[in-house]
């Protein structure tokens, strides 16, 4: 007989995270007599990016955070996107910047991006925090790959010695949720757009993460009984926002299974505050002990 998978319910978790970032941001008031900063840049009118940003200052200002919002124009030329990057590297009140994307120019991303300093790059996108990560050092790991470890082990869902098929290979969400599973000891496939029998490898799948952008690609059927998935997808279409997995079909037969929306979402939103508690802590030097820029993920899986 098959049964309802228990729901990751990433609202709830972020709510709980929410709370004690919002105890430890007082603390860091207390120390250091400023709340941590972020800052975010937010260029052209996208109307997603607008939302996502929009957010992002409610976050803050909910845990007592300071944000700091650079708009620019769609048309923004890469010295002036640039020139921004620079002037929030400077600025002493600002722990944490992250680059709203996608970019009006996509070509622009990846030198904007490398022009954060990796110490304020919350985002965890900068090619030295994306290296760190691949070498097994501590640095800022991307938040939606974050977020999706903790939901997992919140639940108690068991990582280690299982097989986890990651599906998308972005450097975003794919390629860092892929290491950090395997830092969890997990044996893992990473499956995209050229992977041939996808059902198939699905199927192999104890634990099931989907990051593709295909509004309910992953079907019923391509699910191990019993198995977690994380649904990624954040797909807007006429039917309303949907994830990349069918989730009336995929809960029969999954034993966890993220909602969308409600499942990694808000997740991405509290590591994205707890990176920035984590940054303002050293720039405060209240973790100065750690002796390194890059704040380490001290709960890493065991070898
Ligand atoms: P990208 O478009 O950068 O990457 C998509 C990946 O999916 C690629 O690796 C691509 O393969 C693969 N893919 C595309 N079509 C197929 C297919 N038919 N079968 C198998 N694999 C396929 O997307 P992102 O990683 O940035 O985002 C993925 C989704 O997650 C989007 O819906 C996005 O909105 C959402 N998202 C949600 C977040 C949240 O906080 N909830 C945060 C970030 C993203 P290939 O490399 O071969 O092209």
């Amino acid at each position: 007989m098959l049964t309802e998978a228990r729901i990751l319910d990433g609202r709830s978790l972020a709510r709980r995270l929410r709370r004690q970032i919002k105890t430890e941001v007082a603390a860091v008031v207390a120390a250091a007599g400023r709340p941590p900063g972020l800052a975010v840049i937010l260029a052209g009118d996208d109307p997603a990016s607008h939302i996502y940003v929009k957010k992002k200052e409610e976050a803050c200002a909910e845990v007592g955070m300071r944000s700091f919002v650079r708009r620019l124009p769609a048309h923004v030329s890469r010295e002036q996107l640039l020139a921004t990057v620079a002037e929030l590297n400077e600025n002493p009140e600002v722990d944490g910047i992250l680059v709203q994307l996608p970019l009006p120019d996509r070509k622009m991303e990846a030198e904007v991006l490398e022009a954060i300093r990796p110490e304020k790059d919350v985002d965890g996108f900068h090619p030295v925090n994306a290296g760190r990560l691949l070498a097994g050092l501590p640095g800022f790991i991307a938040c939606t790959p974050a977020g999706i470890i903790e939901l997992l082990r919140d639940a108690g869902v068991p990582l280690a010695g299982r097989c986890a098929v990651v599906v998308g290979r972005s450097n975003i969400v794919g390629k860092p949720v892929a290491l950090l599973l395997l830092r969890e000891n997990a044996t893992v496939t990473v499956a995209h757009s050229r992977t041939r029998e996808l059902a198939e490898v699905c199927r192999t799948a104890d634990i099931l993460v989907v990051a593709v952008g295909r509004p309910q690609l992953i079907r019923g059927d391509y699910i191990k009984p019993g198995a977690a998935v994380v649904d990624v997808g954040m797909n807007r279409t006429e039917q309303g926002l949907l994830g990349d997995v069918e989730f009336a079909e995929a809960s029969r037969v999954a034993g966890w299974i993220t909602p969308v929306p409600g499942g990694v979402g808000p997740m991405t939103i509290a590591m994205l505050l707890r990176n920035t508690l984590l940054a303002a802590r050293w720039h405060l030097g209240l973790d100065a002990e750690l002796g390194s820029p890059f704040v380490a993920d001290l709960s890493a899986g065991e070898k």
